[in-house]
């Protein structure tokens, strides 16, 4: 039984899909006026991965995600930059796109934009305002947070409390236009050079919390199963689009509400003021995405996670020794040629069937990505014992491809591509082969190529043909040189195998 953390009721609750075998979900999307930050993108990974796990676990999973394509920030961009907002919007909207595949996010099953949707939402206004739960002034509609006794439900606010708070914005008659101080903006009138629609009050556009409450009811309807954001946007945009929700429509809005931790960087809030503010495709000019999805994924996504140098380098540690395990086992496939198997089929069954099951106990747990993780490191170490220094026959090949796919499976539930992040490994580490090993191979081995993998190749090859003239000098010289320059070369009885330190 999958358990989630559910922030409306502070409690793990058993999850009840709504539909039978279907999901729907929603996720708040960015507000396209600048790139997305690394904090925003981990909230991205972490529904990914809820989204990828259920998917795996039998699910078809409906998920929208929308684009806030027009809004105060945008507007504010565009007047800075002297553009139109359409344009501001576009471009940031087509970064965020890109962005999201650079780490392995999935595209939403459906990805409204808030323009598109403009009548459906003037639409949950007349209804909100025919119910008394909405009023106009001047253009304005405002949302009556009185009107509704389940208002602060979500976030646990007391009314009364909030309102204390604003006591004194109220004395300066800041808060003059609202019926009450905590009343928020449903619709706002336009101002003149901003982008407006016509509607029953008046040229104007739609209040951000509204945007999602009309759009998860065209795409999913209520109440739908999870709904998901930072934890930054439980008050007041969840609070808000959940209030508009029940108000107009009398139905529940989301069974389940679960929400990102936030993101520090070495273990400070990121803000502009601080200096210390990371855009995601800043990071990734330097930082491999997989190293960066996994370092993510260490982080259980309810907790706070710290994004630093140092947590960096550790994940890419970590990362490098699933890397190794599925490039030895695979190194020990392609050169299976013994007679006699080795492997016992049953005690490969109960390794792969021990870990899915951990993996199955650790992500039903609440999504506990970094529990999973523990479970694919306790396989890596038995698959490694298992497989060292065995030659395999071509049967044995296959069983330790089977331990090798599940392995691979598993990273790919957690939005991890094992063969990508292989294939971006070699083509790194091929530009960084030094030069000299070429001249070493020119030098011992003939080698007249350019390609440094050739190079290791010929080196491995002349010293395999000076052992078998028992010329133990050349071929002593051959592993010490190319030790000195950072290659291990080991024997093992499918015959030398290189690897860099
Ligand atoms: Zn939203």
């Amino acid at each position: 039984m999958i358990k989630i953390y559910d922030s409306e009721s502070r409690a793990k609750r058993d999850f009840e899909a709504s539909e039978f075998g279907r999901i729907k979900m929603y996720v708040c999307g960015p507000t396209v006026y600048n790139y997305v930050h690394i904090g925003n993108a981990r909230t991205f990974i972490s529904f990914d991965v809820v989204r990828r796990y259920l998917q795996w676990r039998g699910f078809e999973v409906i998920y929208v995600s929308n684009i806030t394509d027009v809004d105060d920030k945008i507007i504010a961009r565009a007047h800075e930059e002297g553009r139109m907002a359409s344009e501001v919007a576009a471009e940031y909207t087509e970064a965020f796109i890109e962005d999201m595949r650079a780490i392995n996010v999935l595209d939403p099953t459906i990805r409204p934009k808030a323009t598109q949707e403009i009548p459906e939402m003037i639409q949950l206004v007349v209804a909100l305002i025919d119910k008394g739960y909405a009023y106009e002034v001047d253009g304005d509609v405002y949302f009556s947070v009185r009107a509704l006794p389940a208002y602060g439900g979500l976030s646990g606010r007391n009314l009364d409390d909030m309102e204390a708070g604003h006591r004194e914005l109220r004395t300066e008659g800041i808060a003059d236009r609202k019926r009450d101080a905590q009343d928020f903006a449903v619709w706002k009138a336009a101002k003149p050079g901003e982008p407006s629609w016509e509607s029953p009050w008046g040229q104007g556009r739609p209040g951000w919390h509204l945007e999602c409450t009309a759009m998860s009811k065209k795409y999913l309807g209520y109440p739908f199963d999870i709904h998901g954001g930072g934890c930054d946007l439980i008050f007041p945009h969840h609070e808000n689009e959940r209030a508009q929700a029940m108000a107009a429509t009398g139905s529940d809005f989301a069974n389940y509400w679960m929400h990102a931790g936030m993101l520090q960087v070495n273990s400070e809030k990121m803000s502009k003021s601080l200096g210390n503010f990371k855009l995601l495709r800043d990071v990734l000019k330097t930082v491999d995405p997989w190293n960066l999805r996994f370092l993510m994924l260490q982080t259980h996504y309810r907790s706070s996670l710290d994004f630093s140098e140092e947590r960096l380098e550790e994940a890419a540690v970590a990362f490098a020794r699933i890397k190794t395990t599925v490039r030895n086992a695979q190194w020990s496939c392609e050169n299976a040629s013994a007679d006699r198997s080795v492997l016992d089929e049953g005690h490969v069954e109960d390794l792969m069937r021990g870990f899915r099951f951990n993996f199955l106990a650790a992500m039903d747990d609440d999504f506990n990505t970094s529990k999973a993780l523990s479970a694919v490191f306790d396989y890596c170490s038995d698959v490694n014992s298992l497989l060292d220094g065995c030659a395999l026959s071509s049967l044995d090949a296959v069983a330790a491809e089977r331990l090798i796919g599940i392995l691979k499976e598993i990273m790919g539930v957690l939005g991890i591509d094992m063969d990508r992040a292989l294939e971006s490994d070699a083509a790194g580490s091929a530009e960084e082969y030094p030069v000299e090993l070429i001249e070493l191979a020119r030098e011992i081995a003939g080698f007249e190529g350019h390609d440094g993998a050739d190079a290791a190749d010929a080196l491995i090859a002349a010293r395999a043909a000076a052992r078998a003239e028992r010329n133990w000098a050349v071929a002593d010289a051959v592993r010490d040189r190319m030790s000195s320059l950072g290659f291990t070369i080991e024997d093992t009885p499918q015959g030398a195998r290189v690897s860099r330190a």
